[in-house]
Formats: structure tokens, sequence, C-alpha cells
């Protein structure tokens, strides 16, 4: 196996030699990673499986379509991408040609998490290969099969000399991070974020952080409170609740916890049968580590377990849960649950739901539902988070259109189509000038006389 200095060595020799540069290259590097997707499909649902048991649906809709349309998306667009950017001008520029250039990076490194394993490595891969970059992939060792599938399936799809996959754990990523990169994309825990920021300061390489957080769901006024149950439950329990933009909490008055409940029951014994447990449709825990900080969770609360609550460290199974009761200082809400649990608090009024939540971290994701325009509106104006969405949950991630991000401590930066691309590019300023106008040009040179500060 290559040291970390070998392979960072090959790629920085090949960005050299302007190989990732021309378009061609680029637009066929995100084909092979097409045919990387489409050949190994089953691979890759079987790797997901062994990892989280993920429901294959579950793994189509949010590992493989979601990078198919990523990939689609860049390969329709690049081109315009890579256009100069023209820029307008004044009287003593009116001659030159000024404009923004796209310019790689260099070579960068993208560090993903284990909880959507394929979808978070390839997606911000996408970006740095449209943007013309070399890339080494450091996925996580916590989702080992799709680390092993990736470790092997990126070799033989790309240019071998300008993208590497590094693998290893908290030691060897520490290890590799001592190396200089010329960009670093990290996708994980803010706790983790922290090591990265200061590895990275040394080199002072500009660093995306795409972090998580708590992500509130606030739910006033009139609401159609069985739509709300069917996509509160769809967005929280997906991947079971292992999801960085999951609603982590529900805000709403006590009418309609009181009918929200009841509907979250009725919703959860439609889409997973009576026996939850034995359902198809339910991911597991990731790891005993994981599994052991839910429990935690779950015996420190002080709230109120009205749905679930049953667990099994075998299986690595905690029910969906929905716990009532639940104040602002509970053990639930000191952490980001990434989990299936689901803790309500209650607060009469939408202003103490929209205080409470600006005195909480900025999050990488709000929601709102309501049938009232006005409450929406309300909600988007008087908070901040990386996105927001009325009515729905997690969705908003899925269009290339959008911005994918955090801001403060959910996330630097953002991804995503364009996005990524220009995450992944410096915006160098460029004029272009010849001699002429040398006289107007005269102006500012010295001697500085009265007679030009008139001017
Ligand atoms: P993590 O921080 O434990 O691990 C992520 C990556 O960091 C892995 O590749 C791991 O090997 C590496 N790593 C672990 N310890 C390290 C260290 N000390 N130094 C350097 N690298 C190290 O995160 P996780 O548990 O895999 O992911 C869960 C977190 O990620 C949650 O907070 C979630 O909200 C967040 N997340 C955010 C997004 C997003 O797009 N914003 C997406 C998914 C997950």
């Amino acid at each position: 196996m290559d040291s970390h200095k070998d392979v960072l060595e090959r790629l920085r020799t090949a960005f050299r030699s302007g190989l990732t540069l021309p378009e061609e290259f680029r637009r066929a590097q995100i084909t092979q990673l097409m045919s990387m997707i489409r050949e190994n499909e089953d691979s890759i649902m079987k790797a997901l499986h062994q990892d989280l048991s993920k429901p294959k649906f579950e793994s189509a809709l949010s590992e493989v379509d979601i990078v198919i349309n990523e990939l689609h998306h860049a390969i329709s667009n690049i081109s315009t991408w890579m256009q100069p950017e023209y820029v307008t001008k004044n009287l003593a520029t009116k001659l030159d040609d000024c404009f923004v250039r796209r310019e790689p990076l260099g070579v960068v490194l993208i560090i993903g998490p284990w909880n959507y394993p394929l979808q978070l490595l390839i997606l911000p891969l996408v970006g740095a290969i449209a943007a013309g970059n070399c890339a080494v992939i450091k996925p996580s060792e916590i989702s080992a099969a799709t680390e092993s599938l990736v470790a092997e399936l990126i070799p033989k799809y790309l240019h071998q000399d300008c993208y590497a996959v590094v693998r290893g754990g908290s030691e060897q990523t520490k290890a590799l991070l001592q190396n200089r990169f010329d960009h670093i994309f990290y996708t994980g825990s803010q706790a983790v974020a922290r090591s990265v920021v200061q590895a990275a300061s040394v080199h002072l390489t500009p660093v995306t952080l795409e972090l998580g957080g708590k992500c509130p769901c606030l739910i006033y006024g009139r609401i159609n409170i069985q739509a709300a149950a069917h996509r509160l439950a769809w967005a929280k329990f997906f991947n079971m609740g292992q999801s960085c933009v999951a609603p982590d909490y529900v805000l709403c008055t006590e009418a309609t916890r009181d009918a929200l409940v009841p509907a979250l029951s009725a919703v959860l014994e439609k889409f997973y049968g009576k026996e939850l447990q034995k359902s198809p449709d339910l991911s597991r825990i990731v790891s005993d580590r994981h599994y052991n900080r839910l429990k935690k969770l779950l015996d420190r609360t002080k709230g109120k377990v009205v749905i679930g609550g049953e667990s099994d460290q075998e299986d690595k199974y905690i029910a969906p849960t929905v716990v009532v009761d639940v104040a602002e200082d509970d053990a639930l809400m000191g952490e980001e649950i990434f989990g299936p649990i689901l803790p309500i608090i209650t607060l009469e009024k939408l202003e103490e739901s929209i205080e409470f939540v600006n005195r909480t971290e900025k999050p990488l994701a709000i929601y709102v539902f309501s049938d009232e325009s006005f409450v929406v509106k309300t909600v988007m104006e008087k908070t901040t988070s990386g996105g927001f969405c009325s009515n729905d949950g997690i969705v908003h991630m899925t269009l290339p259109g959008l911005p994918f991000g955090g801001v403060g401590a959910s996330g630097w930066g953002s991804y995503h189509g364009r996005w990524g691309f220009e995450q992944f590019s410096h915006r160098r300023s460029c004029m272009l000038r010849g001699w002429a106008l040398e006289r107007l040009n005269g102006l500012r040179y010295p001697p500085y006389t009265e007679d030009k500060l008139k001017w």
C-alpha cells in the first residue's frame, strides 16, 4: 500500500501536469463515475445493507438516485460552469477584458461520514472533479462494507494518478491531515470538525464543513395533521433517524401535540406494521457506540415516552420513539439525537418557539409545518439555518439547484450542483489590459499635481 506521502506526490504531479484541466477529461471522469454506480448497483445496495440494514428503497433514493441525478446535472452543466464570467466595467477599464475565471484548487481531501456513506463521498467528489481538482477520498471506517467497496471501485473507474482512496479511522485520518492539501471538505460531527480545522490551520488550508446539529420542526396554526404525521415520520425515521437533516425535535402547542401523537402512532403502524422490529423498511443503528449513546439518552430523559421506547442491543434496534413533556434542559435536548427518538416540546405561541430556536446554535435545517403561509413566512424571516423547508423534511436537499450546507456551527460552505463546482473552485479575478489609453492612465502617475486632484 502506498504511503500518504506517495499518494499525494502522485496526485500533485498529475495536477501540475494539467491533466485534470480540460473539460473533456472532467466530463470523462464524471461519466466513469456514472458507470461505476450503474454497473455496481447491486454491490452498493448489499454493502449499504451490511453497514446499516438500509432498505433497498432508501438506498436507491438517498444513495444511488441522488448521485446519478448529480452526475447528470454536472454533465449537462459543466460547460456553462467553466465559462469565464465577464463583469461590468468602468471608464478606466473600458478597453480591457475583465472576467472571473474558475480555477481548480489543486489536490483536495474529502472526508466522509457513515450515515450516507456513498452519497456523502461521491457528491462532493463530483464537484471536485467538475472543478478540475485531484482528490483524496477518505470514507468512514464505521460503514466498513461501503468503505471497502469504494476503495475497490474508485481505482477501477477513475484515473489513478488523479483520484485515490485512503482508508482508516481517526488515527490514520489525523496522520493524513498532517499533509498539505489545497482544500479539505469534511462531513461529520462538530467535535471532529474542530480537530480537522486545527490540523488545517497549520497549512492555512481552507475547509468546507458539512456538520449537523439539532434541526427543529415547528408546527403551528391550522394544520393537515394526517399529512404532517406522514411527512414528519418519514423524515425522522428514514435511515433510522441517522440523517443530518432529520427533524431532531418538534415544537408545537399542547393541542397540536394531542392530535399529532395518535396520528404518528397510526402512521408508524401503517409504515412498518404492528411489529416494527420485523419490518424490512427500518434500518439499524450503525454501531454499538451509537446504540449505547441513544439508549443512555432514553434512560436519562425526564420526558414521557408515548410511542416506542423498546430497544434490542443484539439487533442494534431502537424503536421509533416519541417523547412528550420534554423540557429545554432535558438530556434529549443537550446534543444532536441522530437516531429514532423524537422529543416534542410544547410552547403555546409561535413567537416563543422562534425564540427557543434562536437560543440554539444555527441549525442545518429548520422545518415548519402549517397550512398558513403567514406562519411559514414568519419562521423563515425570523430564524436562520443552512436550509429551510415547509411542510416536509429532508427533501430540500435533493435539488441540485439549491446549495446544501450549514451556517455557523452547522457548517461552513455548501455544495450540490453548481454550488459544489464553486466550492472546489478558486474565483480568480482577471483583467487583461493592453497599452492603449496611456494618456488617460497618465493621470494617475506622480507627480500628483493639484490639477490631477480636480480631475
Ligand atoms: P465523525 O465525525 O465521527 O466521522 C466522520 C469522518 O471523520 C470519518 O471518516 C472518520 O473516520 C473521521 N474521523 C473520526 N475521528 C476523527 C479525528 N479525530 N480526526 C480526523 N478525522 C476523524 O462523524 P460521523 O459520526 O461519521 O457522522 C455523524 C455526524 O455527521 C452527525 O453530527 C451528522 O449530523 C453529521 N453529518 C452531517 C452531514 C451534512 O451533510 N451536513 C451529513 C451527514 C452527517
